[in-house]
C-alpha cells in the first residue's frame, strides 16, 4: 500500500513489518461537540484501518482522549460545570456520534488524566536526559536540544514560533529558558486540578500526553500516526520529539495527516464559529450518506462543506442501495470480481477513496442494469455490501454490533456522573432514527450475514503489496 509521509513528503510504499500493524490517532479534547472535521479524520482512519484488515493485515488502533487542557477548564468554568463532568459529557457525545457513523472504536481509549504515573515517568527520562529542565515547578523541553525540532512539518524556522504561539504556546512565561521551549509538566494554577509530583502538584502538558500513551500502549516505534493536519506542529513535532530524544530510533514510520475542512472560506473552528455539526447533519441525513460524502474528498486535499455535495452523496448512496435490493433474474451472473481489485487499487493508491467510490457506483449502475436484464446478480450485490463496508456503508443493516459494543465499552469509562451533573449544557439525545429508521432490514438483506463482509473483501481485493 502507498501513502503519503508528511515526514518525507514523498509517497512512499507502507510495508508492515509486524502484526498487529500499529495505529496512533490524536484523539478528541472534549469541551465541545463534534464538528465535520473530527469526523473526516476519524472516518479516514476507519477506512485505513478496514482498508488494512481486508487486506489480511491486523490492527492494533490506539486513541486518546485530551481530557485535562487549558479549553476543558476555561469552559468548565465558563458554564459553570466541573471539568471531569464536562469531558466526560463531550466524550460521550463523541463516542455516540461515532457509533451513529458506524465508526471502529479503537483498541484502547485511554484518557491522558488515567496515564499520570506513566507520563510522570516519561518526563523524568527526559530530565535525565538532560533534555528538559525544571523551573518553579514547572518542567520544560529544551528545544536547543534537539536540534531536529520541527523538521516533521517543514515548515519555516523562523516562523514556528509564531504557529507555536497560535496554537497555545506561551512564549513569555518567564520560567522559560526559550520561547519555543514546550511545557511536559505545569504547575499548579491555584484553583485548577492537579497531581502529585517529584516537581510539586501540577498537570501534564499536552504534547508529553501523546507520547507516554503512544508508546505505552504501542511501543518505541509504531506504524502509522495520524491527526489533522493542524496538529503537526508543534504538537506532532514535540511528541516526535520526547520520544526520538530517548530512543535514539524513529517514533513513527509513517506519519499520515488529514486536511482541514473549511465552511464560509475559514477552516472550520471553534473559534471562528463556524462549525458544522455532525449531531446537526445527522438529523437530517443518514449516517451512510455522511460517510459517502466525507470519504469522496481525498485525505489529503483540504474542502469546503457544501451541503448540496452531501445531498448528492445521499443520491448516490440511495443508488448503492436499490443495487443491493434489486432483485436479479436468471441469466448469466454478473461477475464483480474486477470492481473489487480497482477498488483495492485506488486504496492502495495513497487511500484513493474518492476514485474507490466512482468504481463503487460503477458496480451499483452495472448491477441495476444487468439485474434489468434478467442477469443473476446476489453474487454481485454481496460483493457490492463487502466493498460498502470498507467505507462503513451500512445499506440498512444495523450499526456492526462489534462497532456499537467496542465503544459500549469505552463509553463506561466516561459515565462517572458526567451526564448528569453537566445541566448547563444541551440534552444529550440519540436522535430516534438511529435506532429505528435506519435498521430498518429489507427481506432481501436479511439473506446476507453482514459479518462475512471481510472475509467476502479478503478474498477479493488484491493484498496490501508486499
Ligand atoms: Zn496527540
Amino acid at each position: 500500500m502507498k501513502l503519503y509521509n508528511s515526514q518525507s513528503q514523498q509517497i512512499e510504499t507502507f510495508t508492515p513489518t509486524q502484526q498487529p500493524v500499529t495505529l496512533y490517532v490524536c484523539g478528541i479534547t472534549p469541551y465541545d461537540t463534534t464538528h465535520l472535521g473530527h469526523a473526516f479524520t476519524y472516518t479516514i482512519a476507519d477506512i485505513l484501518v478496514r482498508h488494512l484488515e481486508a487486506g489480511g493485515h491486523q490492527v492494533r488502533y490506539v486513541q486518546n482522549v485530551t481530557d485535562i487542557d487549558d479549553d476543558i477548564l476555561r469552559r468548565a468554568a465558563e458554564v459553570g460545570v466541573n471539568w471531569r463532568a464536562l469531558g466526560n459529557r463531550w466524550t460521550t457525545h463523541f463516542i455516540h456520534d461515532m457509533q451513529a457513523l458506524n465508526v471502529r472504536p479503537p483498541d484502547v481509549y485511554p484518557r491522558a488524566t488515567t496515564m499520570i504515573p506513566q507520563i510522570i515517568a516519561l518526563v523524568e527520562r527526559l530530565l535525565a536526559a538532560d533534555v528538559a529542565y525544571e523551573s518553579a515547578g514547572n518542567v520544560y523541553f529544551s528545544v536547543a536540544a534537539w536540534p531536529e525540532y520541527g523538521n516533521l512539518c517543514h515548515l519555516p524556522p523562523a516562523e514556528l514560533l509564531a504557529i507555536a504561539n497560535e496554537r497555545g504556546n506561551r512564549p513569555d512565561d518567564p520560567h522559560k529558558r526559550a520561547p519555543l521551549d514546550f511545557v511536559l509538566w505545569q504547575a499548579q494554577v491555584p484553583g485548577e486540578p492537579a497531581w502529585a509530583s517529584p516537581w510539586g502538584p501540577g498537570r501534564p502538558g499536552w504534547h508529553i500526553e501523546c507520547s507516554a500513551m503512544a508508546t505505552q500502549f504501542l511501543g518505541d516505534t509504531i506504524d502509522i500516526h495520524s491527526g489533522g493536519s493542524d496538529l503537526c506542529f508543534p504538537h506532532h513535532a514535540s511528541e516526535r520529539a520526547q520520544v526520538e530524544v530517548l530512543t535514539g530510533r524513529s517514533f513513527v514510520r509513517l506519519w499520515l495527516h488529514t486536511a482541514m475542512v473549511e465552511h464560509e472560506g475559514a477552516k472550520m473552528s471553534k473559534s471562528l464559529g463556524n462549525l458544522v455539526m455532525v449531531r446537526d447533519l445527522l438529523t437530517h441525513y443518514s449516517a451512510d450518506a455522511l460517510r459517502f460524502y466525507l470519504a469522496s474528498h481525498h485525505y489529503r486535499r483540504p474542502w469546503t462543506y457544501s451541503q448540496y455535495s452531501l445531498t448528492r452523496a445521499a443520491e448516490q448512496v440511495h443508488t448503492v442501495l436499490r443495487a443491493v435490493q434489486i432483485p436479479g433474474g436468471e441469466k448469466a451472473r454478473f461477475d464483480a470480481a474486477p470492481y473489487c481489485r480497482y477498488i483495492g487499487a485506488a486504496l492502495d493508491d495513497d487511500l484513493n477513496t474518492p476514485n474507490a467510490l466512482t468504481t463503487l457506483l460503477h458496480l451499483a449502475d452495472e448491477i441495476l442494469s444487468a439485474a434489468s436484464a434478467g442477469a443473476v446478480v446476489s453474487e454481485a450485490q454481496a460483493t457490492l455490501r463487502a466493498l460498502s463496508s470498507i467505507f462503513g456503508l451500512r445499506l440498512g443493516f444495523d450499526i456492526e454490533p462489534a462497532i456499537h459494543n467496542g465503544w459500549a465499552r469505552h463509553l463506561a469509562d466516561f459515565a462517572d456522573g458526567g451526564l448528569a451533573t453537566a445541566n448547563a449544557l444541551a440534552t444529550l439525545q440519540i436522535p430516534d432514527r438511529y435506532s429505528s429508521t435506519w435498521s430498518v432490514r429489507d427481506p432481501l438483506m436479511t439473506s446476507l450475514d453482514p459479518t462475512s463482509y471481510p472475509s467476502v473483501v479478503s478474498t477479493h481485493l488484491s493484498p496490501v503489496a508486499p
